[in-house]
């Protein structure tokens, strides 16, 4: 039998990659909506943020001549809380302020009011000896006119809806939801909930994959659509197949892309269309399957994960992740890792590259999840990471590694 070449997973990448391309569609969404979205404009700021000078302190505003001129002692002048409008300082005086509230004209500086003593005769007494200047957050400083403060591409996040939301964006204008339809494949798999763990037949496990690539999925942004278990049967796969292509995007399965008889993923995408079939040089994670189904009107995108939980959610990570954001038309879709020393001995090296799930500990370093096993999802929960390991590379206590945190990863 004709064994297939491993592929190295950048190579798998860039192909699948190039099979991806933006959905047409924007629409325009509330920013109350627009966590994990992709922006489909640049946006430039009509105004300055801050909008005035105000203070960064609850205390009191002066001009720092005169706090040089008065030995420290200023009469109390003006209160000005936060929402009010800018007022005029008299000279010599210090202006009881509030955070966030407009500067007085004619100061210069705030001094916080645990620096002061407030004196009987209505003035303050400032201990501390200020900068001229500090505390004091000026017009424009976090974002000038006309700048750019987001880019088209970029996945928003909550700290970029807040920014938008400062200079006074309502809504945004996204890329259209990817339509993914997700099928899990498997005559053993059973739904929690449905039989109970005392009555499970033999041969039959629990569906797990289906909750975590859904969990995944939405967090990406897409609108899913969870159409369950397939059965290990070519005929309801192609048909099942065949009606989800006309209104999604993708096609997202679990299991059935190996090269068993009982893997009817593979054939049934062929009879609808084209498959290309990759036996990746990763572990775990082997067997993966992208393809397209072609009807007249519409050509849908097929990505099959290998069934085995572990496998499933890492070429979940490496290989689905990037293609739906690519749909999306985001940029900087590629993985991050950074050193960090290995405080473990890992010395079955495998000829593939290895993705082994590890945990940071309180020494800086990192711990490895016994079991490394494609099946063991345990090892996905008890991990915050991997370690992205070369084939072949025995690591050693105290080696440098390259660590992914799922934290990057999984948002
Ligand atoms: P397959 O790729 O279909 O041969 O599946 C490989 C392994 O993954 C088998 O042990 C399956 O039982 C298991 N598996 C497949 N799909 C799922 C699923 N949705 N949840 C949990 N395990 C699965
Ligand atoms: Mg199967």
């Amino acid at each position: 039998m004709n064994k297939q070449a491993l592929l190295p997973l950048d190579d798998a990448l860039e192909l699948l990659l190039g099979f991806s391309a933006s959905l047409p569609a924007d629409e325009v969404v509330s920013i109350f909506d627009a966590d994990h979205r992709v922006l489909a404009e640049d946006i430039y700021s009509k105004i300055e943020v801050p909008a005035f000078d105000n203070s960064a302190m609850d205390g009191y505003a002066f001009k720092h001549s005169d706090f040089l001129k008065s030995g420290g002692i200023l009469k109390i002048g003006n209160r000005i809380p936060a929402g009010t409008s800018p007022v005029n300082l008299t000279p010599g005086q210090a202006d009881r302020i509030f955070t966030g509230a407009p500067m007085p004209r004619g100061a210069d500086t705030v001094v916080m009011q645990e620096e002061c003593e407030i004196l009987e005769n209505g003035h303050i007494q400032i201990h501390a000896q200020p900068k001229a200047g500090q505390c004091v957050r000026h017009k424009g400083e976090d974002i000038s006119l006309n700048s750019k403060i987001l880019s088209r591409g970029q996945r928003l996040h909550p700290s970029a809806i807040g920014l938008a939301a400062s200079i006074g964006l309502a809504k945004i204008k996204v890329t259209v939801r990817p339509k993914v339809a997700l099928f899990s494949t498997g005559d053993e798999l059973v739904m929690p909930g449905e039989i109970e763990p005392e009555n499970m037949k033999p041969g039959a496990i629990y569906n797990s994959n289906r909750f975590f690539l859904k969990a995944l999925l939405i967090r990406l942004g897409c609108d899913v659509s969870d159409y369950g278990i397939l059965p290990d049967d070519l005929t309801e796969t192609t048909k099942a197949f065949s009606i989800a292509a006309y209104s999604h995007d993708l096609i997202l399965t679990s299991g059935g892309v190996s090269v068993g008889e009982e893997d009817h993923v593979k054939p049934a995408v062929q009879s609808l269309g084209q498959l290309n079939l990759w036996s990746l040089a990763i572990k775990p994670g082997k067997p993966f399957a992208y393809g397209q189904i072609i009807h007249p009107t519409k050509l849908t995108h097929f990505i099959g994960l290998p069934g085995n939980p572990v496998s499933s959610y890492i070429t979940f990570l490496l290989l689905a992740k990037p293609f739906i954001l690519k749909l999306q038309g985001a940029n900087g879709t590629h993985l991050s890792s950074f050193p960090m020393r290995a405080d473990f001995a890992w010395s079955k090296a495998d000829k593939r590259r290895e993705f082994l799930r590890v945990k940071r500990n309180e020494r800086g370093g990192l711990d490895v999840f016994e079991n490394q096993s494609s099946g063991v999802l345990t090892s996905v929960v008890w991990a915050d990471g991997v370690v992205d390991n070369p084939p072949g590379k025995v690591i050693n206590p105290g080696d440098e590694v390259n660590f992914i945190p799922f934290t990057n990863w999984m948002s």
